[in-house]
């Protein structure tokens, strides 16, 4: 059954970056009624901007919007809206190469309620920010710890939609795993806890041979688009790709290892730490299979390779 009201998002407007106002009882900020998206434009080196499959997060935030009890706007009014946003913003597009622009649409309940229920009232909004490398290793490996007592989402609850009530769940765990030196924290199902999940803010990919592996999507993780992306990639490329249940000690076998997502883009897992035992990948961490699946992705995104699967906008 539904629970969504109707909303009506097409009055849009683009306003200078700034605060905005809310009112205290807003359903977003008492009952967490709020999801996000994140892409990126990248400048091509003819100087054109490109946009990574807009559409995608249009769907997933229309899925996620009735999860949440949101209307949310259409797929059409989605991209629209976030081509306008960074046309009018084309000027902090970084140079070709150098980095890309973060584009994070949001979708809140903004009218007013005090006992629980969804909100009267929804706003949209769009905000950019230039970005470069996520982790600050860069392309670099990164350093995950396997955390077994928190859990980022549990079967039956909002985990598989990018509501902003999965992000606060995650920064104690977080916050203490970069306090010790590590780049983010890799969850296990918390049913077996033996089962991968994904890492704070990107999915997660086991290498051995040819083939890859990557948790099913079940409801507890997010369908990444880099993830959905990056497996039509592999496939494409000659490897065996496999969505199921992986486990710890798979992954501890694994030839390689990386993650996927707009931010981190394909990053390559350089040592996983599990039960305070560290276990290394390659002889740098970087491995084979992750630098080729990141050179071909990162070279659709900034047009430097023919779009055969048409996952690229371009912005005139
Ligand atoms: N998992 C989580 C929890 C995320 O926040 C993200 C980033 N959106 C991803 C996976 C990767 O998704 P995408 O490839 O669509 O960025």
């Amino acid at each position: 059954m539904k629970c969504v009201k109707s909303g009506n998002f097409s009055r849009g407007e683009l306003q200078r970056f700034g605060n905005i106002e809310l009112n205290p009882s807003a359903g977003v900020l008492n009952y967490g009624q709020g999801l996000f998206e994140g892409l990126k434009a990248y400048r091509k080196e003819d100087g054109k901007i490109l946009l990574f499959r807009p559409e995608e997060n249009a769907l997933r935030m229309i899925e996620g919007a009735e999860r949440m009890c949101m209307p949310s706007p259409t797929v059409e009014q989605f991209v629209e809206a976030v081509k306008a946003t960074v046309l009018a913003n084309k000027r902090w597009v970084p140079p070709s190469g150098k980095g890309s622009l973060y584009i994070r649409p949001l979708l809140m309940g903004s009218g007013a309620v005090l006992g629980l229920a969804p909100a009267p009232e929804y706003t949209f909004l769009i905000y950019v920010s230039p970005v470069g490398n996520y982790f600050k290793e860069g392309v670099a490996p990164i350093h995950l710890i396997v955390e077994h007592e928190l859990h980022r989402a549990t079967p039956g609850g909002t985990g598989g939609v990018k509501t902003i009530g999965n992000y606060a769940a995650v920064l104690k765990a977080q916050s203490v795993a970069k306090a010790k030196g590590f780049s983010d924290v890799l969850y296990l199902d918390c049913v077996h806890k033996k089962y991968l999940e994904e890492v704070s803010s990107c999915n997660i990919f086991v290498v051995k041979g040819n083939v890859i592996s990557t948790p099913a999507i079940k409801g507890t993780i997010l369908p990444g688009i880099t993830r959905k992306s990056i497996i039509d990639v592999a496939r494409s490329e000659g490897f065996q790709v496999e969505e199921r249940s992986v486990t710890i000690h798979e992954l501890l076998d694994a030839d390689e290892v990386f993650c996927t997502g707009t931010a981190v883009v394909v990053s390559p897992v350089g040592s996983i730490t599990y039960m305070g035992k560290r276990v290394s990948f390659g002889e740098d961490g970087v491995g084979t299979v992750s630098k080729q699946l990141y050179n071909v992705l990162t070279r659709l995104q900034m047009g430097l390779i023919e779009d055969k699967m048409n996952w690229t906008m371009e912005l005139s």
